[in-house]
């Protein structure tokens, strides 16, 4: 807890939730406050865009007005650090303002933007600059980019670090996207020197397909599952953990799905070395088993895994082994997924989950023995650590920015995709009775999303990483 300055005056009461416009100098109070101390009852008081203080509620300031939320929950907002919004170039697949819309109905208040499916891919700082150009005045909340690295492109990565990119990201696989080819060996090695001269981190995509590979045909989860074994997961964490090693340039592999390959990152994290792991809400809340044969709206890549390796994956949650949670939300239109025919060869692997990144892993997450806290470190404080918006983002405390996500984690409800933000209303989750809903999002003080739709016009800014500001 941090103090404030004494108030001269009695405060004031609010109201319940909905009830209260956000501007200028006000409080929040709550049973259930994330601070950096840990989840507990404080008032956080909010000063034009940023937190000017945490406090005990025995201290409540009397100069400010202050809304009483009762036992809601509050986050910092959440920092969702996998996020690819397809503009501009492909923006019919998703683009900022139904991105960051959905984001703000998720409690997201910032999210990195992938470099690729959008065209041009984010290889080259002039294309960064169009991507900046094409989100300006369309974000409902702040929004921050990597840039990628494939063949022939090192020598941009100065430039584009210098802009204020927070990573560099690279597929050991195919991605999907013939603009963005994957990266080998060399490739990695001539990045990752600057990368560890300037402590910006390589994200990686951790699947290596062997060039005989051949699988037979794909026609449910089940044998997309078989296509893509734990064995191409392993081959590229491997060859990432030598290179870590080697050149002790920050690394993050994102979303793991294979279990067995935990101890690699505790061993990692054992010996203080800048190996870090993220997974996803699809891996903690899906399994293979559980999939319908027909549809393929929970094809991703690595795939969802068996019911086995979720429980495993959640071990590693807990023992806090695994870093962050992103959603890797990674949209495309309908008819990509083939929802009609349940194609599963030619559906487009990704899914479509940034809106429901908290009340998914809270709802797989609680019954396992998930804690708010430990969830507001997978959500909020761990990922603006590794992008370097920590200074700013994913904490509550004093000089931070007043991006708040207040939610309710008692509150059960069923998920019509029909009524999601995102571009296309296509979820892997439609139909599923989930625990945990947002009520309020914050932005610098502001509220954007109500607990029915987003309030504000578009407020949301690009961020650099701090390092490079
Ligand atoms: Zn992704």
């Amino acid at each position: 807890m941090t103090a404030a300055s004494p108030p001269p005056a009695p405060g004031r009461a609010g109201g319940g939730l909905g009830s209260s416009v956000a501007q200028g100098r006000f409080a929040l109070k709550s049973t259930r406050v994330a601070t950096p101390a840990g989840v507990r009852p404080a008032i956080v008081v909010i000063d034009g865009e940023r937190i000017a203080a945490v406090l005990d509620p025995a201290n409540a300031p009397a100069d400010v007005p202050v809304e009483d939320l009762g036992d809601a929950v509050v986050f910092p907002g959440l920092v969702d650090a996998h996020v690819h919004i397809n503009e501009p170039g492909r923006t019919e697949w998703e683009g900022f303002a139904t991105a960051t819309r959905a984001a703000a109905a998720g409690g997201v208040t910032t999210l990195v933007d992938m470099p690729l499916n959008s065209s041009p891919v984010t290889t080259t700082l002039a294309a960064l600059e169009e991507k900046r150009a094409a989100a300006s005045e369309q974000l409902t909340v702040d929004v921050a980019f990597y840039a990628g690295l494939v063949p022939g492109n090192a020598r941009e990565l100065p430039a584009l670090l210098d802009a204020g990119v927070c990573g560099v990201k690279a597929f050991l696989c195919h991605s999907g996207l013939d603009e963005s080819p994957a990266a080998s060996e060399a490739e990695l090695r001539a990045a990752l020197p600057l990368l560890a001269e300037r402590g910006v981190p390589l994200l990686a995509h951790a699947e290596i397909v062997p060039t005989d590979h051949a699988p037979g045909a794909i026609t449910d989860a089940a044998s997309w599952l078989a296509s893509r074994p734990v064995s191409m997961e392993r081959a590229a964490i491997e060859l990432l953990d030598r290179l870590q090693q080697q050149f002790d340039a920050p690394m993050h592999v994102v979303h793991l799905a294979a279990a067995e390959l935990l101890p690699i990152f505790a061993a990692a994290k054992a010996a203080g070395r800048r190996l870090t792991v993220e997974t996803c809400p699809h891996y903690l809340f899906l399994a293979a088993e559980e999939i319908a044969n027909a549809d393929p709206r929970s094809k991703c890549a690595p795939p969802i895994r068996m019911a086995a390796d979720r429980d495993a994956l959640w071990q590693g949650v807990l023992a806090g082994t695994i870093d962050t949670v992103g959603s890797d939300h990674s949209p495309c239109p309908p008819t990509m997924k083939h929802l009609a025919t349940g194609d599963w060869q030619q559906a487009w692997g990704g899914i479509m989950g940034l809106e429901l990144i908290l009340p998914v892993t809270w709802t797989a997450g609680a019954p396992r023995g998930l804690t708010l806290q430990r969830l507001a470190e997978l959500l909020c404080a761990r990922p603006a650590e590794l992008v370097g918006l920590d200074d700013r983002k994913g904490r509550l405390a004093p000089g931070a920015d007043a991006d708040l996500c207040v939610w309710d984690p008692e509150a059960t409800w069923t998920v019509d995709q029909t009524q999601l933000q995102q571009r296309h209303k296509c979820s892997p989750y439609d139909g599923a009775r989930v625990r945990g809903r947002v009520r309020r999002t914050y932005l610098r003080g502001q509220i954007v999303y109500d607990g029915q739709k987003a309030v504000s016009q578009p407020t949301g800014r690009t961020l650099s990483r701090k390092s490079s500001t």
